[in-house]
């Protein structure tokens, strides 16, 4: 406890009311509020405020006397320097009566008469000086003495640890909004241009599939294979942009949901014509009807199971793919398993980054996008489920998710994180 004049300040009181303060879950302006209301009190005085610097202009961001103003650094750089160098309390009374203030007198008795106020009490970050607090005259005449400038220094510590803590949370609630919004934005461009490039994509499908029909007349064998070869990469690019449409839409949390129970083994049955399986390669379904029903949207299930189904397919040029489930605990565990290329170890963290392929060099041998699993995961993550691969290089891959088998609640803000 430090005493001065007939007033003692308990410092233990003082530090429990700014701690709780700084804990609380308060916007920046009412903690600052709060730090000036806890200052004034215990100075005695009704007047106070908070000047806050943001580049070169300081400017009163809270006041208990409803100022509000601004002045650039450069207005008062006598003041600012002194402050920077002393680095603690200044006084009206010092200016007027200690003789080494002559040089910055006239400036300072101006900067004080702007705020009314009788003491100014510097707040830093290290050398950074991020703004002060004026205080007005005490009640009941009391001077700001040396020892209440000790009391000041040692609150305008308490206060500037406040002022860093709420500058960084000001400073990452504004770059997360930035973040969110350059999302949002990637997200929108991705919708658009891929429903761009979708509308003259269905015209080149359905005019190829004409000519493959020979509806307009016959083909010979070479135009039959050219036409093949347009209608296989068209569909491709649908495919490619129907993923990242999905996928901007989930990030930018818009996808629709049509949440039902349904039974897998007629969803990955009906699949079976539309995985491109090599003539080698065999596909093993072992669900049935005692396979558990799981909850969730039928569209997005089955655009999870076709991605995996795909990538196993496309993977094993000749071996064997299966499809097995088994219930753990309130969900339902999926496994596809091939017995194809394996991955290697250090890639497998990888692959879920999007846009990522082992093999992803001009010459690779396997074509594909890098989203489908990523997509897969999200999609699987949306149900409230997990995804994830346990696999070696020739040894095959076992791609695993678990979908509920209860009814769910759709989680897209912490997939959007
Ligand atoms: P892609 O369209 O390139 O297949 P994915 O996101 O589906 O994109 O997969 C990312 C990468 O993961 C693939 O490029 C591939 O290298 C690897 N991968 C995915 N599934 C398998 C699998 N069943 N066997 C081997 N590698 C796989």
């Amino acid at each position: 406890m430090l005493f001065f004049g007939k007033k003692s300040y308990d410092y233990e009181q003082l530090s429990k009311k700014f701690s709780s303060l700084l804990t609380k879950n308060i916007s920046p302006d009412e903690l600052y509020l709060g730090l000036l209301k806890c200052l004034t009190e215990a100075m005695h005085t009704e007047s106070g405020t908070f000047v806050l610097r943001e580049k070169d202009v300081y400017a009163v961001r809270q006041s208990l006397d409803g100022r509000s103003f601004s002045f650039r650094a450069e207005d008062c750089v006598n003041i600012i320097h002194w402050l920077k160098k002393n680095r603690g309390t200044l006084t009206r009374q010092q200016l007027l009566e200690e003789s080494h203030f002559t040089p910055i007198r006239t400036a300072g008795l101006n900067f004080f008469t702007q705020f009314h106020a009788e003491a100014c009490l510097p707040l830093f970050a290290g050398d950074d000086l991020l703004g002060f607090v004026m205080l007005g005259a005490r009640k009941k005449s009391e001077a700001y003495s040396a020892s209440s400038r000790t009391v000041l220094d040692w609150m305008g510590t308490q206060f500037s640890l406040g002022l860093q803590n709420a500058l960084l949370k000001e400073q990452i609630r504004a770059q997360n909004l930035e973040l969110g919004s350059v999302k949002n934005l990637k997200s929108q461009i991705v919708a658009n241009l891929s429903h761009e490039l979708r509308t003259p994509l269905t015209g080149v499908i359905g005019f190829s599939e004409l000519l493959a029909e020979e509806i307009d007349g016959q083909l010979n064998d070479e135009q039959k294979r050219h036409v093949g070869q347009v209608l296989g990469n068209a569909n491709r690019l649908m495919k490619i942009l129907a993923a990242l449409v999905d996928m901007a839409k989930l990030e930018a949390g818009n996808l629709s949901m049509h949440v039902q129970q349904f039974s897998l083994a007629p969803l990955v049955a009906s699949l079976g014509d539309e995985i491109p399986l090599g003539g080698e390669t065999a596909f093993k379904i072992l669900l049935d009807t005692t396979t558990p029903r799981i909850y969730g949207d039928l569209t997005l299930v089955r655009q999870v199971f076709k991605h995996l189904l795909d990538n196993a397919a496309k993977y094993t040029p000749r071996g064997e793919v299966e499809v097995t489930a088994v219930k753990k605990g309130e969900m339902l565990e999926v496994c596809i398993a091939d017995t194809g290329i394996g991955i290697a170890e250090e890639k497998l963290s990888q692959i879920f980054d999007g846009f990522y392929q082992v093999d992803g060099g001009l010459t690779r041998e396997f074509q594909g996008a890098g989203i489908g699993l990523v997509l897969s995961k999200k999609l699987v993550e949306l149900h409230g489920g997990r995804l994830w691969v346990k696999s070696a290089p020739g040894k095959g891959s076992r791609f695993y998710f678990t979908l509920p088998l209860k009814p769910i609640v759709i989680k897209y803000r912490e997939l959007a994180a």
